[in-house]
């Protein structure tokens, strides 16, 4: 029976799985990994073509069911594990990155994709299966009514794809949102580098702590007329206005100001 607790939303409609499989495009011999196999729906159509693959599971009742499942795949990997907690380095090796895959567990997504990106350097690519409102979150542009810090966060790593729509019924049991398909590719280098990422984190929600108001409103005791002039930002815009750069040029400046 679905765990709850767990995130449990298990896929059954193998249409779906076979559209999956072939957006992520796996090939022999690379590295997958998977977030939360489950009873081994994604898993296999992955690994029948990698013939490798590590997984990690939190649930450890289900590890002996994904085994049986799984059983003609003797370098299927899994472990038992918290992914919030796991490291993703510990996989990659000197020739090849790791391409990470799960239908994530929806009540720790965005944690969990944080948990990812302080990793992204090891990642090649990442196809996750999220809430469609995460997806669209994390693939908002300046503007859009759901561009905020996940935006942000996701787009200075990431290039973020947002690739097809699965309804509720695809699953068992049925989650009440719709979800979809989302990928994201590390930049190879980043196009804007902060010198402290924490201190990006710092701005990026101090600038949308209030997305009704002005950035001049929320960057309060932060930065005055004068900082904004020198940014060449206008104080009275809505965060939502800024791009990845523009919050780049921020840290780095108040960082440059700290000294
Ligand atoms: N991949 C399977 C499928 O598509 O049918 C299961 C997907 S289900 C939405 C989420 C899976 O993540 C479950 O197997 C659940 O036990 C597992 N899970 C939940 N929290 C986890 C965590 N913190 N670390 C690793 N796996 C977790």
């Amino acid at each position: 029976k679905a765990r709850k607790r767990f995130g449990q939303n298990f896929l059954h409609d193998h249409g779906v799985i076979r559209r999956i499989v072939a957006c992520i495009g796996p090939k022999k011999g690379q590295r997958l990994v998977e977030i939360g196999p489950g009873k081994g729906a994604l898993t296999e159509g992955i690994i029948s073509v990698t013939e490798r693959m590590d997984v990690v599971e939190l649930d450890r009742d289900l590890i002996p069911i994904l085994k049986v499942n799984l059983f003609k795949f003797p370098d299927l990997t899994v472990h038992e594990a918290d992914a919030m907690k796991f490291d993703f380095t510990s996989l990659k090796t000197d020739e090849q990155k790791i391409r990470v895959v799960g239908n994530l567990p929806y009540n720790i997504s965005t944690p969990l994709i944080f948990h990812l990106l302080s990793q992204a350097d090891v990642i090649e690519d990442m196809h996750f299966m999220l809430q469609k409102e995460v997806v669209d979150r994390l693939a908002a542009r300046p503007g859009d009514s759901l561009y905020g810090r996940l935006s942000v966060m996701a787009q200075y790593y990431c290039s973020v794809e947002s690739l097809f729509i699965v309804g509720p019924e695809s699953f068992d049991p049925a989650p009440k949102v719709d979800s979809a398909i989302v990928r994201m590719t590390p930049h190879k280098t980043l196009p804007y580098p902060v010198n402290n990422i924490k201190t990006l984190e710092d701005m990026v929600r101090t600038g949308f702590q209030q997305r009704r108001k002005t950035l001049r409103n929320n960057y309060k005791g932060v930065l005055d007329n004068e900082d904004f002039a020198a940014l060449e930002i206008d104080p009275g815009l809505r965060p939502e206005r800024l791009d990845v750069e523009d919050f780049v040029r921020i840290t780095n400046y108040v960082l440059n100001k700290e000294g």
